[in-house]
């Protein structure tokens, strides 16, 4: 019930609220996209989540790895694609 605490705490430095409205994630419900078993990510509130279309999943999914990078770690363009492409699956654009 409380991953994505520990989602929060492990990958989600530097990013403290939703790429989309900028609203912080102390008062607004997370959307946790699961691209494992064991780790999520939020680049989006639930309410931007439920409205935003095939581009703009695009653009938050990568914006979000792109702000892991600046926190020194390495993520492969591999696994960009892989997490856009999950949570485009996870809202239905995917066939
Ligand atoms: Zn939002």
């Amino acid at each position: 019930m409380f991953n994505w605490v520990k989602n929060l705490i492990g990958y989600g430095q530097g990013v403290g609220g939703c790429l989309r409205c900028g609203d912080k994630w102390s008062w607004k419900p997370i959307h946790s996209t699961y691209y494992s078993t064991t780790h999520g990510c939020f680049p989006l509130c639930q309410p931007c989540w439920q409205t935003a279309g095939p581009n703009q999943i695009q653009r938050y999914y990568r914006e979000l790895v792109k702000l892991w990078r600046r926190n020194g770690s390495f993520y492969s363009q591999e696994f960009e694609d892989a997490i856009v492409a999950v949570a485009l699956e996870e809202k239905g654009f995917l066939a």
